[in-house]
């Protein structure tokens, strides 16, 4: 018998966590944040506590409370077991938005995530650019040793690295865990390298689609994987709606030339907002921008991951290298601030030390700039600007004629409605907002819309259908006559 309990992503949009139980072979199938779960009890200032994560996370239903799936040190210092064996043979996660990876960094050392090349390098990402992310590595924690006097001493987290076990799986090459075989299948979102599998167990075919839409530059690889559902008998499809009461969507490709021509249009410097490991959205403003003429100047992490990205044979040439001859990478003020200073009076070994080190060799590249060039030559470039570094247009001074392109996902809650109205003031401070003229919102979600869905659900052509990672389950309902709903922690046989 084979067995899927649902530990979340089921009448919620993120936060899938669903355990395969094949004859004893278990296997989660991503482990992702609930926003809204997580937003009921935590916020910035209100976090689980560290010396008790898992049982705060536990007590507020954020984690499932399963012995030997947690890493050792917490469990242990915890009181929750860590020294049995684990029965969970491994993740496989379909790709590295935090609804579907962020509490990969609880999991067992020794529990293998499975994952693509590009996931993984995008959780390296997380991983080298913070020093709170532990995805590929955990360093322990509440580790104790007996210093020269002789005394019980607290070791400090870094010295005691350890890497966890990431199997890299070839895009639509089968493998197998144990009982079960595993098809992962490429399909088009807003990050790179997401994959929907189809799982063959010993009672039947299961198949997840991750999250997925038809509007990308990979469209190619939906159409293929739904062409392979087809041929492959699908017992349960685990099938996404998070747009599936939307009715329209612009393409990736309506992004590219709508920014075209708006850079067309500016005279000054054009700014632009998207979500920093989109590198398809990253491909649009590039692209817009050396038809146009322009630089597309990157910020640090996105230079990082592009640099990773390049030093993957698998992945080389799929996006700009750091050093295309169109890329700026930008260097902002460091923690002295010292880019702009009198290096005979603090030296260059100074300035170095105002970057952390994954920061430093991009101060040697050939093509990084600062703040001085934007300022100087605004009308060449088209310059990325985060939400959380928006001080740095009190540097590059945006002149008349400049615009702002965002080209994010538009506010669906009071919070992000608030976090929108400080974002606009700043643009309404540097002028690129007035009365007359809003900023241009551009923008394609990640996610088919309904009839995108109903076309998955339709060409699937499965037996049974389970919603995941929607509010909106009577469209799944209205389109296929066999849907099965399932509530958070609730299981379902085959
Ligand atoms: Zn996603």
């Amino acid at each position: 018998m084979t067995d899927i309990t649902f530990h979340g992503g089921v009448k919620d949009i993120g936060g899938n966590k669903f355990l395969v139980d094949d004859k004893g072979t278990k296997i989660f199938m991503d482990f992702g944040m609930s926003f809204s779960a997580a937003n009921k009890y935590f916020s910035q200032f209100v976090q689980p506590r560290t010396s008790n994560s898992l049982n705060d996370m536990f007590e507020m239903g954020l984690l499932p409370r399963i012995k030997g799936l947690y890493r050792r040190d917490n469990a242990k210092h915890m009181d929750f077991g860590g020294d049995e064996d684990t029965e969970i043979s491994a993740v496989l996660l379909t790709h590295a938005h935090v609804d579907h990876c962020a509490y990969i960094p609880y999991l067992r050392e020794d529990i293998p995530i499975y994952c693509s090349e590009e996931s993984k390098l995008i959780m390296q990402n997380f991983d080298d650019t913070s020093d709170i992310n532990q995805y590929l590595t955990l360093k322990e924690r509440f580790q104790v040793y007996t210093n020269t006097k002789g005394e019980i001493s607290r070791a400090s987290g870094d010295k005691i690295a350890v890497p966890r076990e990431i199997k890299v799986f070839e895009s639509g090459k089968k493998f197998s865990i144990d009982s079960i075989g595993v098809e992962p299948l490429p399909v088009d979102h807003s990050i790179p390298g997401v994959h929907a599998f189809i799982l063959s167990t010993s009672s039947g075919t299961i198949a997840n689609t991750a999250d997925l839409r038809f509007h990308g530059r990979r469209a190619a690889d939906t159409e293929k994987f739904v062409e392979k559902c087809a041929i492959s008998d699908i017992d349960v499809l685990l099938c996404e709606g998070t747009r599936i009461n939307k009715t329209s969507s612009m393409t990736e490709y309506d992004v590219e030339t709508q920014t075209e021509e708006i850079i067309k249009n500016t005279k000054n410097l054009v700014i632009c907002g998207y979500p920093v490991r989109d590198l398809d959205r990253l491909l649009s403003f590039y692209n817009a921008a050396k038809s146009t003429g322009r630089y597309l100047v990157v910020d640090l992490k996105q230079a990082y991951l592009l640099k990773l990205f390049d030093l993957s044979s698998v992945l080389r040439g799929k996006y700009p290298s750091p050093t295309d001859p169109n890329l700026k990478i930008y260097i902002p003020r460091g923690s002295w601030g010292l880019i702009d200073k009198d290096l005979t009076k603090f030296s260059e070994r100074q300035l170095t030390m105002d970057y952390d080190s994954w920061q430093r060799e991009f101060l040697d590249y050939p093509n990084a700039i600062d703040y001085r060039d934007v300022l100087k030559n605004q009308k060449d470039f088209v310059f990325y600007c985060s939400d959380y570094k928006l001080q740095e247009l009190i540097d590059v001074k945006p002149k008349e004629g400049s615009s702002y392109i965002r080209s994010l996902t538009e506010p669906f809650d009071d919070e992000m409605e608030l976090k929108e109205e400080q974002i606009k003031n700043w643009f309404e401070h540097f002028g690129l907002l007035t009365k007359e003229r809003d900023w241009h919102q551009i923008h394609v979600s990640g996610h088919g819309d309904g009839l995108q869905i109903k076309r998955v659900i339709d060409e699937t052509d499965s037996k049974k259908l389970i919603p995941i990672h929607t509010q909106h389950e009577e469209y799944h309902k209205k389109w296929h006559k066999n849907v099965q709903s399932v509530n958070q922690h609730e299981s379902m046989s085959l």
